[in-house]
C-alpha cells in the first residue's frame, strides 16, 4: 500500500511497520490509506520535541513567530486542492463542508499570525503592572508569562482533521512551545498531509512539529512534568486520559473538549412570521446539515415557546426536505456522508434512543439517497425529533447523537427556556433568537454560567452573524462540565495554556530591566 501515514519524530519520517488500521471512502468503503499500530520511539521523539523543537522556537520573538505562522497558511494554500480531494475522500464531505475544516485552519492560523505580529519583536509576555510589596515601594513583584518547558500533544477527534490540528497549533507555536499531534485515526490522512507540506516546505524549525498516526498507545505515558496535553473527543475517551497515572502524577495541563448538548432557544416575541423566526429556523437546519451534523457545536436541542411547536416542526422539516444527501461527488447533493460507518450506526442507535422518549417528526432513515449504495455508504438524512414536555424528557438532555439530528424541545416561559439549557449540564455553545434586545442581553447572562458561548442573534444582524456553531478564534472555544471544562482561542487567552505564569519579586531597578523585551501582556 503506497498511502501509509508514517509517524514524524525526532525529525525523521519513521520506518512503516506492520500494518494495523485502514482508513476507508465512507461513501464507497474503498481502502484509501493505511497505519501502524504502536508508534516506535515515543520517549526520544518527545524528547528531541522538547529540547530541539522548544530551543529554536524559544529563541524567535513572538514576531517571529507569528511571521512562521503565515509561512505555514502559505505552505497551506499552495497544496488546498490536495486537501480538498483527501477530505472528499476521507470523510466525504461536499466542497462547502470540506471548506468549513480546511479555510477554517487557514483562517485561524492567519488571525494568530496578525494578533501575534502586533506583540512585536518581545520574547518575555508581562502580565499587568507590578505590585507593591514593601513599605518603601522598592521591592515589587511583577507577574510574568514564559513559555511551558515541555511539548503541547494533541489527541484530536475525527471530525475537523484540518482545523482541529491549527486552531491548537497556531497558539501553541506562537508561544513557542513544539506541537506533537495524534489525529483520530478514521480521518487523519488530511492532518498527515498538512504536516507533511509543512515539514517538506522547511517553514518551522526542527522538531517543532511531529506527528504520530494509528494508535494512542504509548502516548500518555511519554509525558513528562511541564508538558500540556489537548483532548478533543468522546466524554468516555476523557475520563481515561483525565486519569492516566502519567497525566496525574507529572500534574500535566489538560485542557478537555468533549461532548455538549448544545441547544439553540427561540424567544417569546419571534413569532411563527417573524424575521427571528425564520432566522432561527434556517440555523436550526444549516447547524443539522453542516458536516453531517458532525460538529461538536452543531444545535442538539432546539427550545420553542410550546405555541410555536408545530409551527417550527414544520418550517424545519419542509427545508429540511430540500436536502439531497448522498455522494458529495454527485453535484446536486447538499449534504455527503458521515465519517465511517461506525459513526453511521452510531447515529442510527442513537436515534432509536432518542425515539424512545421523543417522537419522530422527521425521520431521515427512509429518505432516498443519492449516488451511493446504501448498504455501503455511511450516509443518513436529517432527522428531527420532538418532545413538548421537555421537563419529564431524561435522553435528550444526556445523549449526544454525533450526526444530522436534532430534538425540538417546547419550554413553557422565558425562566423554562434557561432552566432547559442548564440540563444539557454544560455546553460549548447556545443560542437565542430574538428581536428584544434587552431580554436577550438578559438572558445571555442568565445563560453563561454554563456555555463556553452564547450566541445571540437580532434580525439586525441576521446576514452578519457568524453562525451558532462556527468556533471564530477571537471567541472563546469550550464549555464546563459534560463538554469538558476546556477552553482554547479567544484571541491572546489562548496563549495563556502555553505558558506558566510567575511572580518575579526584587526591587524596582531589578524588575525594570524586564521591561528591555517584554510586551505588557492584557486581554
Ligand atoms: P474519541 O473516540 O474519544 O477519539 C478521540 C481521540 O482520542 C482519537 O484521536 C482517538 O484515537 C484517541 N483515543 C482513543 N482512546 C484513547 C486512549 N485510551 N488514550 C488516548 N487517546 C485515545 O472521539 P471521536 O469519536 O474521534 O470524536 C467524536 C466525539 O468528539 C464526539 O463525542 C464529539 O462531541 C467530540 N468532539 C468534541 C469537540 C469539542 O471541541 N468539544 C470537537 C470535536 C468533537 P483513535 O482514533 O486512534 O482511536
Amino acid at each position: 500500500m503506497n498511502n501509509y501515514l508514517r509517524n514524524y519524530l525526532s525529525g525523521t519520517w519513521q520506518q512503516n511497520a506492520a500494518v494495523a488500521h485502514t482508513l476507508t471512502d465512507p461513501v464507497t468503503g474503498e481502502t484509501i490509506a493505511v497505519t501502524g499500530g504502536r508508534a516506535e520511539g515515543l520517549d526520544e521523539g518527545f524528547e528531541f520535541a522538547r529540547t530541539r523543537g522548544s530551543a529554536a522556537l524559544q529563541a524567535l520573538t513572538y514576531g517571529q513567530r507569528a511571521a512562521m505562522l503565515s509561512d505555514v497558511v502559505k505552505v497551506l494554500q499552495a497544496n488546498r486542492d490536495a486537501y480538498y480531494e483527501i477530505a472528499l475522500a476521507n470523510s466525504g464531505t461536499t466542497q462547502s463542508d470540506s471548506a468549513v475544516d480546511i479555510e477554517g485552519a487557514a483562517f485561524t492560523l492567519n488571525y494568530y499570525a496578525k494578533t501575534g505580529a502586533a506583540l512585536g519583536d518581545v520574547r518575555v509576555l508581562l502580565d499587568g503592572s507590578a505590585s507593591i510589596l514593601s513599605k518603601d515601594q522598592l521591592f515589587q513583584s511583577q507577574h510574568v508569562l514564559t513559555p511551558v518547558h515541555g511539548l503541547a500533544l494533541f489527541i484530536n477527534a475525527f471530525n475537523f482533521p484540518a482545523w482541529g490540528l491549527w486552531e491548537k497549533a497556531a497558539p501553541a507555536l506562537l508561544s513557542g512551545v513544539p506541537v506533537v499531534v495524534k489525529p483520530a485515526t478514521v480521518t487523519a490522512w488530511l492532518t498527515h498531509r498538512m504536516v507533511a507540506d509543512v515539514v517538506a516546505a522547511g517553514v518551522l524549525p526542527v522538531g517543532a512539529l511531529s506527528i504520530v498516526c494509528g494508535s494512542s498507545a504509548g502516548l500518555l505515558d511519554a509525558l513528562k512534568p511541564f508538558d500540556v496535553l489537548s483532548f478533543t473527543g468522546s466524554a468516555d475517551t476523557a475520563v481515561q486520559i483525565r486519569s492516566h497515572a502519567a497525566v496525574a502524577r507529572h500534574s500535566v495541563r489538560a485542557n478537555i473538549e468533549a461532548d455538549s448538548l448544545n441547544s439553540a432557544i427561540l424567544g417569546e416575541d419571534a413569532a411563527p412570521g417573524t424575521e427571528a423566526f425564520d432566522l432561527y429556523v434556517k440555523e436550526v437546519v444549516r447547524e443539522m446539515t453542516t458536516k453531517s451534523g458532525q460538529r461538536c457545536t452543531a444545535i442538539r436541542r432546539a427550545l420553542v415557546p410550546t405555541q410555536y411547536f408545530d409551527a417550527v416542526a414544520e418550517a424545519i422539516s419542509s427545508r429540511l426536505d430540500a436536502v439531497t444527501v448522498g455522494n458529495p461527488r454527485n453535484a446536486d447533493v447538499r449534504m455527503g456522508s458521515l465519517v465511517s460507518r461506525e459513526q453511521y450506526n452510531n447515529v442510527l442507535g442513537g436515534i432509536n434512543i432518542l425515539a424512545g422518549e421523543a417522537t419522530l417528526l422527521r425521520d431521515g432513515r427512509s429518505q432516498a439517497l443519492v449516488d451511493v449504495a446504501p448498504d455501503i455508504a455511511a450516509c443518513t438524512a436529517p432527522t428531527l425529533l420532538g418532545l413538548r414536555d421537555a421537563d419529564h424528557a431524561a435522553v435528550v438532555h444526556d445523549h449526544e447523537v454525533f450526526g444530522p439530528v436534532a430534538t425540538l424541545l417546547g419550554y413553557r416561559n422565558p425562566d423554562h427556556a434557561v432552566a432547559l439549557a442548564h440540563r444539557g449540564l454544560g455546553s460549548l455553545v447556545t443560542s437565542v433568537f430574538s428581536a428584544d434586545e434587552s431580554w436577550l442581553s438578559k438572558t445571555a447572562l442568565a445563560l453563561a454560567g454554563s456555555h463556553g458561548r452564547v450566541h445571540t442573534v437580532t434580525p439586525e444582524v441576521g446576514k452578519v452573524q457568524t453562525g451558532h456553531g462556527n468556533v471564530m478564534p477571537a471567541s472563546i472555544h469550550g464549555g464546563p462540565g459534560r463538554a469538558g471544562g476546556g477552553e482554547e482561542l479567544g484571541g491572546l487567552r489562548g496563549l495563556g495554556f502555553y505558558h506558566r505564569r510567575s511572580a518575579l519579586q526584587g526591587s524596582v531597578a531589578t524588575l525594570q530591566h524586564l521591561a528591555v523585551d517584554s510586551h505588557s501582556f492584557r486581554n
